[in-house]
């Protein structure tokens, strides 16, 4: 893998994009190979001053702007409808943690209906045994 791909997974480790052994290759590679290490340091500090930047806010009569120019929603058609992913359903603690305990119980029952198994095992003659090679042969406990 080229430098440049590195540094791209580099930039995916910041974001944790990267599964861990990708980023275990990162941090071999990052203790050979002082490019990007370089690299590494440069983002570390860019994402530092930006965690410590302050909020720009835009001047309205920008908002104005590009609201004429229809590049932004104007505020009327901003109406906010809620969806079922913003609703929130709280329970006490006590009540989860007995939904939880159900749930397990419940899964206790409906498994061995899941991992039934359909078909009988199969019994060979000890003729059809002795045509298996030896090797091939498991020994019995
Ligand atoms: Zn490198």
């Amino acid at each position: 893998m080229t430098c440049e791909q590195y540094q791209m997974q580099i930039a995916q480790l910041f974001d944790n994009e990267l599964r861990g052994e990708e980023s275990s290759t990162v941090f071999a590679h990052l203790g050979a190979c002082s490019e990007c290490r370089d690299f590494f340091q440069a983002s570390l500090q860019v994402r530092a001053e930006l965690m410590n930047a302050e909020t720009i806010t835009a001047p309205d009569e920008l908002d104005d702007r590009m609201r004429g120019a229809g590049l932004i929603p104007t505020e009327q058609t901003f109406s906010r409808k809620t969806s079922i992913w913003d609703l929130r359903i709280v329970f006490p603690l006590p009540t989860a943690a007995s939904i939880a305990l159900l749930l397990i119980i419940g899964s206790l029952f409906v498994a061995p209906a899941l991992f039934h198994d359909s078909q009988p095992r199969q019994e060979f003659p000890p003729d059809v045994l002795q045509l298996v090679p030896v090797e091939l042969r498991t020994p019995r406990p």
